[in-house]
């Protein structure tokens, strides 16, 4: 039978965008063996390192040369603005693959000093083939940074995209081939996660998954694991992220950036600054210019250049933060800037403040993953760390204080990947980038992303 179609549908507009097909075991099967076939008879891994190289630089050539179209279509198919789109999808995407082309000829082992008279040397390998499975909020970007550092270290990808934004990494695997990328190294299969994503999981002939998404599908992939051949799985988990702001810190520089970490990208991005902690002496003054701020942010076509917060991914998620806004009022917490749907098309959020959270309510422990930011009050330092670390997440924290001795000792403190201070939603590919706690485990990112795709081989020779 062939596999049913998935409409893609433009969640400011209801348009229809294309359709894929909801993939299930047999097209896996077909796409997996032909990364097998790839990887095992050396068309991509046995290649020369300049000349894997050059196609690297080929690939964020050829994004480059798509950026206005590719930014157009991460739009349309995410709701987030073209500026977002362009400078956080397209332009993420192309430096990844730059990033790594400069990675496949640094790929380097060790010769190790041991006991007895032995040459001891390491050799890194590729980990085989790679199911990189991502999510809809940074479509291109997030595949980059899985299938970029992948092909560098010699492995073939099967690309896993979400059945809300498949459309973006079927260009890229395009561009991939365009670019000389052999049949193979990069394979897409579109579907949902129960059908497409499961069979990739489950798969016994796939060595390694990557993971981007929530925590609920990472226990579903750890199980997949289990059940199946045991393969390694590295996980990129979402966030309940705490910016603190202390009164010594250049207040004006925190209030722009805790605006932006929280409502950049309709407040769909993992590391979103959803837990504003403010010191008790500044606490009142700072809201009011953050609510003043975030009432006059314009909210609507993601593609008018005058717009600052795009629409929601689908009437799903959008149904599912306005539930938590209710359950948040019920709660105690205090409503103090939007809380509601804006228009009657599209799914579109105002961005939203809560004030009077406390720990232990829901607002201040799940990750919302829209535009509604929880605001906290501290005493102290101590009282600041001990809020920060409360939650079961540890994706990313910042701190905004003037004293560089606080500043250090809270960076060593907080319970998370990323530490920021005195700024906001700092990414570079050449730092790594992951959580702790149940925000996952391994690294994107830097040359740490090189582990992941890589095998150790020690190699003993007698002399
Ligand atoms: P999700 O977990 O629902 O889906 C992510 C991907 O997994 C999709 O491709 C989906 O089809 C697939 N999937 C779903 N069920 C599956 C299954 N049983 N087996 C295999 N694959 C399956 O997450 P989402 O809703 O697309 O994305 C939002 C989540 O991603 C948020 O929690 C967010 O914080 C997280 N996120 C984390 C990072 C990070 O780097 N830490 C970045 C972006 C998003």
């Amino acid at each position: 039978m062939p596999p049913t179609d998935i409409a893609i549908i433009n969640p400011a507009t209801g348009a229809e965008l294309g359709r894929v097909p909801d993939c299930g075991a047999e097209e896996v099967n077909r796409a997996v063996d032909a990364a097998r076939h790839c990887f095992a008879t050396g068309q991509w891994r046995g290649r020369d390192g300049s000349e894997k190289e050059r196609i690297l630089l080929a690939i964020a050539d050829g994004i480059d040369a798509q950026r206005q179209s590719l930014g157009e279509l991460v739009s349309r198919e995410t709701g987030k603005t073209l500026a977002e789109a362009l400078g956080g999808d397209v332009d993420g995407a192309a430096d990844a693959f730059r990033y790594y082309a400069g990675a496949v000829r640094r790929l380097t082992g060790e010769t190790i000093p041991i006991d007895g008279n032995f040459l001891n040397y390491t050799l890194r390998e590729p980990a085989g083939v790679v199911g990189a499975i991502v999510p809809w909020n940074f479509p291109l970007c997030i595949a980059a940074w899985k299938v970029a550092p992948a092909l560098a270290c010699g492995c073939a990808v099967v690309l896993k995209p979400s059945e809300l934004t498949p459309l973006s990494a079927i260009r890229l695997a395009e561009i991939a081939r365009e670019a000389g990328l052999p049949g193979g190294a990069l394979e897409v299969v579109t579907g949902y996660g129960a059908t497409a994503g499961e069979a990739l999981a489950r798969h016994m002939d796939v060595d390694k998954i990557s993971f981007t998404g929530s925590p609920r599908t990472a226990r579903r992939l750890l199980t997949a694991s289990a059940e199946s051949n045991l393969k390694p799985v590295s996980l990129e988990l979402g966030g309940k992220s705490p910016n603190i702001v202390f009164a010594d810190a250049d207040l004006d520089a925190a209030a722009r950036k805790a605006l932006w970490g929280i409502f950049q990208n309709k407040g769909e991005v993992c590391t979103a600054g959803s837990r504003l902690l403010l010191e008790d002496s500044i606490h009142d003054a700072f809201l009011d210019t953050l609510i003043g701020r975030a009432s006059r942010l314009r909210v609507g076509d993601p593609l008018d250049p005058k717009t600052q917060m795009g629409s929601q991914i689908s009437t799903a998620q959008m149904e599912r933060i306005l539930g938590y806004v209710e359950r948040a009022k019920q709660a105690g917490a205090q409503l103090r800037c939007g809380g509601h749907r804006v228009g009657e098309t599209g799914c579109f959020v105002a961005p939203t403040i809560f004030s009077a959270v406390t720990p232990g309510m829901e607002i201040a422990r799940e990750e919302v993953f829209g535009p509604v930011l929880s605001v906290l009050r501290f005493r102290d330092e101590e009282e600041a760390i001990a809020i920060a670390n409360s939650t079961t997440y540890g994706l990313a924290a910042a701190v905004w204080t003037g004293n560089l001795r606080r500043a250090h000792r809270m960076a060593a403190a907080l319970q998370a990947g990323v530490v920021w201070v005195t700024t906001y939603n700092g990414f570079d590919t050449a730092t790594p980038f992951g959580g702790v706690k149940q925000s996952g485990f391994g690294r994107d990112l830097g040359a740490a992303a090189l582990d992941q795709y890589t095998h150790l081989k020690s190699v003993w020779v007698a002399l």
